[in-house]
């Protein structure tokens, strides 16, 4: 019989294709998410369960009826601005939310969890790439949400065994390259989203925002790390667990950083189209590079990236895009 494995947020970008990379290794996922932001049709490889994770009573249900051999966390809110603007419902379901689920786990004995934090953990970095072990200072709410939660993994290590993988990605981005499931936020913020966007003509234009960074073309540089790529390694993070390794907290990304304006170039190219762009304001709270120091996740879990360019990973998003815009116009005229 395949194992079972809880997946907070299994209807979510991130979380649904985990849920792929699970069932591709043998498990089976099951979804518990409130729809909030994901959505059903993303839940293909499992049950989904709708509810939230501050509900005791439906975890418990879950635990018994499914009896997960261990967690996959995404569950939580991630929008910097709105953190900012509306702290306190980061707080309450990111942190209070995980701190139900944990208890949750605690009562029906399964220690093991794979979280997803964020490299907005460590605030405006000293250096770049940024090493796991560098200070974490978050400049945002939203930052600090995910930093309490590793602090709160680490306790509840120390007093009751827990056992943990933190896992702080850097920029999530592309689609299932089989075209199954893909990004789909509403609002949507993200730039390679908005920037296919412009390309096909749903958006008159993108904005850049800064144009004055301290980076060679002057807009900000990011590390975009594919989210298959990103997937599999919560699989490899999870048989860690599973045969009993050591807790780890490890920085996802590709260790290449990209600009704004070369992220709008590798669009052009595989769009085969001109995007249309408005340089304005810097983004508050937006450093200027981030990249990612990540070798611990290939020497601790044998991880092996498949998209390592930024055209792959382009190209997965616009196949993705593409379907999606045709398809809600067709529901529009339809
Ligand atoms: N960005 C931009 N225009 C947009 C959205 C984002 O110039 O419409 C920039 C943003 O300032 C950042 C980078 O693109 O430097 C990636 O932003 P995104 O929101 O995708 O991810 P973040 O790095 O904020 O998690």
């Amino acid at each position: 019989m395949k194992e079972t494995v809880l997946v907070t947020g299994g209807a979510g970008y991130i979380g649904s294709h985990a849920c792929k990379a699970l069932a591709r290794a043998g498990f089976l996922p099951v979804s518990v998410d409130n729809l909030t932001h994901g959505h059903e049709w993303a839940v293909k490889w499992g049950p989904l369960v709708k509810g939230d994770i501050h509900d005791s009573g439906l975890l418990g249900q879950v635990f018994e009826t499914f009896k997960p051999v261990a967690v996959l966390h995404f569950a939580a809110f991630a929008y910097v601005g709105e953190s900012v603007v509306d702290p306190g419902k980061y707080y309450w379901n990111n942190v209070a939310g995980t701190v139900s689920l944990l208890e949750a786990m605690r009562r029906y004995r399964c220690s093991r969890i794979v979280f997803s934090s964020t490299c907005a953990t460590y605030g405006i970095p000293e250096a770049v790439p940024i090493p796991e072990g560098h200070v974490q200072r978050p400049i945002n709410p939203y930052g600090r949400s995910k930093l309490m939660i590793e602090d709160i993994l680490r306790d509840f290590h120390d007093a009751y065994g827990l056992r943990y993988a933190s896992l702080r990605y850097f920029n999530a981005a592309g689609a299932d390259p089989d075209g199954e499931i893909g990004e789909d936020h509403e609002p949507e913020t993200h730039l390679i989203p908005l920037v296919i966007r412009a390309a096909l003509g749903y958006l008159p234009f993108v904005e850049i925002f800064g144009t004055d960074y301290p980076t060679p073309d002057g807009t900000a540089v990011r590390d975009y790390i594919h989210v298959t790529d990103l997937a599999e390694v919560h699989v490899l993070a999870l048989q860690h667990l599973l045969e009993g390794r050591e807790n780890v907290c490890l920085n996802l990304g590709t260790g290449r950083g990209h600009s704004v304006l070369e992220v709008i170039r590798a669009v052009e190219e595989a769009a085969v189209q001109p995007v249309p762009f408005r340089k304005t304001q810097r983004r508050a709270g937006d450093p200027p590079v981030l990249v990612a120091g990540s070798v611990q996740a290939t020497e601790r879990l044998g991880w092996q990236p498949r998209f390592t360019d930024l055209r792959s990973i382009v190209k997965t998003a616009l196949l993705w895009h593409s379907g999606r815009i045709l398809l809600n116009k067709e529901k529009v005229q339809g």
